[in-house]
């Protein structure tokens, strides 16, 4: 089987450097969405809770269930639920969603700063905390989500602006319809990062406590660590000639004598094939042959235990994509163990 490590050093390292800029460890807010991002929900609960992280977000109520014992605060991104969990409070994605929700649940308003995806318009604040108070739900905070905070655009800067307004028109509402003690939080990784005076109540952190946080050096964002890696274990070992032909469409020809081993992973685990396509090498410099297959992936060598990578963002160049999809397609059945 192929298997992922994490390195509760790692974490904590990011945790530090993290809390550095947030002030507060209190203020972290812990994004655990899609299986923490691969790194697998519990796992990282647990480590996140023995480090005196309060607070979490995930997208579904099930994982806000799955995960209320480690935290006192959880924020659902995208779902309404059964019943509500005492410790969790549900995003307003939109007005008409004000209705889907059971009277006295707590919920937590998003507002549509500039990203177009997602919340209400600025000039539709006043009608949804009419319609939250008429609705008998408690709103608990007003948030909002950055498009460009990882790129070096004035973009970030507009919309912190424009979710200053919000704050001020929000505070102003909160007063009128009696809510109190809103809080307010905006940032990502990248925004949190860019950031040089955070003020806000919280910060929504994910990639960075991963440690795959990319941002230009100027922001001192390089100190991370990677908290994952994968390896897989040997199946079986084969001497080849020159000239052989290795796995379908035999696509990895060998240009010398070589011993070849097969590995019990592919595609099947979530390792994307499409690494394939630019010559995979893992960080020991261990040449795939051939297609990455379901289940099968063959390296040149004899290794028993081999390393497929320790930092998503350089198996990200190899698919040409970013490290959040490399780490949120490690399927779960993968054995996760914590060093
Ligand atoms: C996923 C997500 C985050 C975390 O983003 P990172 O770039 O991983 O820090 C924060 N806020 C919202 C609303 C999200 O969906």
């Amino acid at each position: 089987m192929a298997y992922i490590i994490l390195n509760k050093n790692n974490f904590f390292n990011n945790l530090d450097i993290i809390a550095n800029r947030t002030k507060s460890v209190d203020k972290i807010a812990l994004v655990l969405k899609d299986n923490a991002y691969g790194h697998g929900l519990l796992e990282m609960a647990t480590m996140a809770s023995e480090y005196g992280i309060t607070k979490a977000v995930v997208q579904t109520s099930a994982e806000a269930d799955a995960i209320e014992s480690f935290f006192d605060s959880i924020l659902v991104l995208a779902d309404t639920p059964k019943s509500a969990n005492q410790k969790a409070s549900y995003t307003i994605n939109g007005l008409k969603s004000i209705e889907k929700f059971a009277k006295g649940t707590k919920v937590e308003l998003k507002v549509d700063t500039g990203m177009h995806r997602n919340g209400v318009n600025i000039s539709e604040l006043e009608e949804a905390f009419a319609n939250i108070k008429r609705a008998g739900l408690l709103l608990a905070g007003v948030f909002t989500h950055h498009r460009s905070a990882d790129e070096l655009t004035s973009e970030w800067f507009w919309q912190k602006e424009t979710f200053k307004t919000v704050k001020q028109k929000a505070r102003e509402l909160a007063c009128e319809f009696g809510f109190e003690n809103l809080r307010f939080h905006s940032c990502n990784s990248a925004a949190l990062f860019r950031d040089n005076d955070f003020d806000e109540d919280m910060a929504r952190v994910g990639i960075a406590a991963y440690g795959c946080l990319e941002l230009p050096r100027a922001f001192g964002a390089e100190d991370f660590k990677p908290v994952l890696s994968l390896f897989a274990s040997k199946n079986s070992s084969r001497l080849l000639k020159a000239g052989a032909r290795v796995g379908y469409g035999g696509d990895g020809t060998l240009v010398q004598d070589s011993i070849v081993s097969n590995y019990d992973f592919g595609y099947g685990d979530g390792f994307l094939r499409i690494c394939t396509k630019n010559g995979y090498k893992t960080p020991k410099g261990v040449d795939l042959v051939g297609r990455i297959s379901m289940d099968n992936s063959s390296f040149l060598g004899t290794q028993e235990e081999l390393l497929i990578f320790d930092d998503a963002r350089v198996a990200a160049k190899y698919a040409q994509t970013i490290s959040y999809e490399v780490l949120t397609s490690l399927k779960s059945h993968l054995e996760r163990t914590i060093v």
